[in-house]
Parts: structure tokens; C-alpha cells; sequence
């Protein structure tokens, strides 16, 4: 295959589009959407690259993914180049090419988006990744690193843990991932559904890091089966990624009634242990003709369309401000509204509404206009007096988001908290506590896959540097 093309050869070449299953098709299932590229798909959009010195896409990757270096080999169809230089910078590609939002990242600073369409960066990172995985025999291979002797304790198997453990076990360090849930990968495996992003990529992921050795080991709560000061005393070195799993709640009346859930617990029910997919599932999850999902961001994208897949009729996103200020990715909102979710913008939950016997009947709402900016930089939503109205609903999920979860941190009392109970470090990632590192969702708040990752790669690095004095 050439990849000898001039500027204008590849200036004339059009942005591909990923192959998608049909919405109506897709709204009755778990299937993934995006169906991946072909071959010749994937060879044209790599073509499209040019290759720019300035590398601006590579400025906008939190963990500085090799861009164009990893597209130039796919467009000259050496693949095993391909996938070594994306696996030497990403330790979850097949992952990041699937959840993470280019159009925000090194898409938005792709050279070609200036006059028309940016590269498809996550697209290419997505079918080089998953042609690693289904030619393992063809992959460059990496010399065993020399045992250093020391061994790092990981908090968490979400994006930040696994990077940071696959980090460090190249550099020959002994790692072992403690994990509370029966199941690893964190939020990618509880909280986003198998449409956008199957569980095999993530076995597949975690595969590769315990073939390089990372020990795993699940069901262990860190405060209280086992306390960081005690993971301190027997490891080397500690790396925190717990992320920030407690949702926020609504404080509006009704949230304790029956059929009201907060996304983390619907989606885990759901995403981890099978309910409403499977008959023998080891937990329950109603099902009703009309849920409202309360929010605007991935979070409410995912309960709304998992809502829908388990057979709601009317499955409503309720957000106070508009769909302008909506934090969802666009493909999730275009998806969304092609399955044939409700978007009910500019209304904000005032209660809940319940029958006689205590179940949810209705999300009472009242409609909003928007002011001026607020500090995030979007319009302030307004309350429109008089405006209040009943949404006749059977599930209410509260997808506003989530926070840090105290149970960790209660046990260390020597780690500094911010305000929000969030772990403070230093730009490496270090915590109060000397050897002890933090990263991912549990120091930023809820954020995303790729700036967890780039913490753990951070943090791995100053790890290894602290390991080696
Ligand atoms: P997590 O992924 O939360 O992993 C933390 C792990 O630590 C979990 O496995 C948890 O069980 C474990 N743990 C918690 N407490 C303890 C303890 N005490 N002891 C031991 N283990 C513990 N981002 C994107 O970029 N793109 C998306 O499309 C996207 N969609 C999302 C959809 C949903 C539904 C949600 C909730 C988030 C989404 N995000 C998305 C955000 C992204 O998933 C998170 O920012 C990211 O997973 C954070 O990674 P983490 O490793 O810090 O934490
Ligand atoms: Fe290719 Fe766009 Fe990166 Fe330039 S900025 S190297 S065109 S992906």
C-alpha cells in the first residue's frame, strides 16, 4: 500500500464515517453501535494525515499519544509498527478509541479540522487497536524488564490504576492492583454499557497486564479490609486511584421513594451483574414504560439509552440548560435522539411525585431559561416562576454526578483533603503521605478515561523515581 501521496492528494481525500448498526435495530439490544472501519477505510482516513511537524494533535492527547508516527505506519500498512507505537504510549487503546472525546482533544487541534474535517485520530486508534488484539502472533515483542525488587500496592482497577500498574511493571517493578468490586476496569465496566464500549476489549486490556505480571486482586475494600497506612507498611510504594463513585444527590423531596436511582447504582446493576439482561441475573432492576434521567452528561446519556434498551417507551433526558451547554459527547447526544430518546431541555426536577403505596409517579419539573455565564463559562439557568409541571415517569435516575467516596480516606487521616474530600498531590501526582501517590477522578473530581490515564502514567513515572531514590 502507498502511502507516497502529495499534500493535495490528501487534502482531496474525505473524512470517513464509522459504520453504525441501525437505530431501530440497536435500540433493542446491547450490541455496540459503531461498528469499526474496514481496511480501506481505515488506510484512506490514515491518509488524510499530513504528517504536520508541528504535531498540534499530539499537544491535545493527555497521555502524547505518537499520532502521526502510529498513522503513518497504518497508512503504509505496517500494522505491527502501528500497534507498537500506540501500545508504547497508550496502555488502554482499544478503550481510548472508543469512550475518549477526540473531538475535544487532539481532534480539535488536528491541522485539518482548520479548513473542513480533522483526521479521524480516535477511529484509526480504534482499528489499530483492535487489530492487535485479533494478531497477537504478529505484534513487535518487548524484552522482560529486569526485576527491580520493589513492589507497588494500586488502589483501584479503573483506567488510572491499570495505567499506572502497566507503567510500572515495564519499568520491573512488582505490582499488585487491590480492587473493592468482583470485576475489574472501574467505570468502564459498571458505569459505561457494553454498546459503546464490550467487556472483551476490557478482558483483553487487563489480559496484556497480567501477562507482563501485575497481580490482581478483587473484593478487597482499601478502608476496610485492608488501610492505606497498612498497604504503606508492606509495599514500597502506593498509587490511590479510587475514583469518585458517590452520586450526588438532588436534595429535592421524593428521592428516597421507591423507583428512584442514582446512575452509578441503575448502570452497575445493569453493565456488572446482567440485571434485566439476563433471567439469572444476581440482581433486580425495574423496568417501566416512562424513566427520566435526570442530567446532561455521559452519565445520563448511558442510563437513558441503557433505559431504552430494556424496553422503556418514553426514555426522557431532563437537563436545565440547553443542549448547547450539554457536557455529553456529540455522537452520545446523536445517538441518543436516533434511538429515540426524549430530550426535555431547559427543566430542572423541583420533587417526586408519588402513588399512595410510595412508588414514583411523576418528576414534577419547572421550566428555566438562561442568564448570564456562570464560572464554568455557560449560561446560568433561571428558574421561570408559575412554569411547574408533572412528567409523568415510573423510574427517576439521578445522573447529576458523583463525588469522592470518604471511606478510603477516613482510614489515612495524615492524606490532605480539598474541600470536596478529593485527594490532594503535587503536579507528579504525589499525596501528603511520602510514597504515597494519587490520580484520576479521586484527585480531579469526575472527569474522563484519557486524564485518569495521564495521571497514572504521571504518577507512575514519579514512583519509579522515588523507587530508584
Ligand atoms: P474509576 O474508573 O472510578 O475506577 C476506580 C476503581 O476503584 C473502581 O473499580 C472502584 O470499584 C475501585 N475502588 C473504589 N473504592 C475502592 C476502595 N476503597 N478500595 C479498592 N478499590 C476501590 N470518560 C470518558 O473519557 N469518556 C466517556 O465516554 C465516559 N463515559 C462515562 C460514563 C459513565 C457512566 C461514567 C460514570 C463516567 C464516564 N466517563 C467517561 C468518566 C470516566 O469513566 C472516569 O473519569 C474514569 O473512569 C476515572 O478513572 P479512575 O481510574 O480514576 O476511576
Ligand atoms: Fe495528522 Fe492532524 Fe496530527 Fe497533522 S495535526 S499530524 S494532520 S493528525
Amino acid at each position: 500500500m502507498s502511502n507516497d501521496l502529495s499534500p493535495k492528494e490528501r487534502m482531496a481525500i474525505e473524512r470517513v464515517h464509522m459504520p453504525e448498526l441501525p437505530a431501530d435495530e440497536r435500540s433493542k439490544n446491547f450490541e455496540e453501535v459503531n461498528q469499526g472501519l474496514s481496511p480501506d477505510q481505515a488506510v484512506a482516513e490514515a491518509q488524510r494525515c499530513l504528517q504536520c511537524k508541528s504535531r498540534n494533535c499530539v499537544a491535545g492527547c493527555p497521555v502524547g499519544v505518537s499520532i502521526p508516527e502510529f498513522i503513518d505506519a497504518l497508512a503504509s500498512d505496517d500494522m505491527p509498527r502501528a500497534a507498537q507505537v500506540l501500545r508504547g504510549d497508550n496502555a488502554l487503546p482499544a478503550v481510548c478509541g472508543r469512550v475518549c472525546p477526540q473531538e475535544t482533544q487532539c481532534e480539535a487541534l488536528c491541522v485539518r479540522g482548520k479548513k473542513g474535517d480533522a483526521v479521524a485520530i480516535g477511529y484509526l486508534e480504534r482499528y489499530v487497536a483492535d487489530w492487535a488484539m485479533q494478531h497477537p502472533d504478529e505484534l513487535i515483542t518487548e524484552d522482560a524488564p529486569k526485576p527491580t525488587g520493589k513492589s507497588v500496592a494500586v488502589v483501584g482497577c479503573g483506567p488510572a490504576g491499570l495505567t499506572a500498574a502497566g507503567e510500572l511493571a515495564r519499568q520491573g517493578h512488582k505490582v499488585t492492583i487491590f480492587e473493592a468490586l468482583h470485576d475489574t476496569g472501574g467505570v468502564l465496566r459498571y458505569g459505561i454499557p457494553e454498546f459503546r464500549l464490550p467487556k472483551e476489549i476490557i478482558d483483553r486490556e487487563v489480559a496484556v497486564l497480567s501477562r507482563m505480571g501485575v497481580a490482581i486482586e478483587c473484593n478487597v475494600i482499601i478502608g476496610k479490609t485492608l488501610t492505606i497506612p497498612q498497604l504503606r507498611s508492606e509495599f514500597d510504594a502506593v498509587f490511590i486511584a479510587n475514583g469518585a463513585g458517590l452520586p450526588t444527590m438532588l436534595n429535592i423531596m421524593g428521592e428516597n421513594l421507591k423507583g428512584v436511582y442514582a446512575a452509578n447504582e441503575f448502570l452497575t446493576r445493569v453493565n456488572l451483574m446482567e440485571a434485566g439482561r439476563r433471567a439469572d441475573s444476581s440482581t433486580p432492576i425495574l423496568q417501566r414504560d416512562e424513566v427520566a434521567v435526570i442530567g446532561g452528561g455521559n452519565t445520563a446519556m448511558d442510563c437513558v439509552r441503557t433505559a431504552r434498551r430494556l424496553g422503556a417507551k418514553r426514555a426522557m433526558i431532563v437537563y436545565r440548560r440547553s443542549e448547547t451547554e450539554m457536557p455529553a459527547r456529540v455522537e452520545e447526544i446523536k445517538h441518543a435522539k436516533e434511538e429515540g430518546v426524549e430530550f426535555i431541555m431547559l427543566t430542572a426536577p423541583v420533587a417526586i411525585v408519588a402513588t399512595e403505596d410510595g412508588w414514583v409517579s411523576a418528576l414534577r419539573c419547572q421550566k428555566m431559561e438562561l442568564g448570564p455565564a456562570d464560572d464554568s463559562g455557560r449560561r446560568r439557568p433561571q428558574a421561570i416562576e408559575g412554569s411547574e409541571f408533572d412528567l409523568p415517569a415510573g423510574i427517576v435516575i439521578n445522573a447529576v454526578g458523583t463525588s469522592a467516596n470518604p471511606l478510603l480516606t477516613a482510614t489515612a487521616p495524615d492524606l490532605t483533603l480539598n474541600k470536596w474530600g478529593n485527594i490532594v498531590t503535587n503536579d507528579e501526582g504525589e499525596t501528603s503521605i511520602p510514597g504515597v501517590f494519587a490520580g484520576g477522578d479521586i484527585v480531579r473530581g469526575g472527569a474522563t478515561v484519557i486524564l485518569a490515564m495521564g495521571d497514572g502514567k504521571r504518577a507512575a513515572a514519579a514512583i519509579d523515581k522515588y523507587l530508584k531514590g
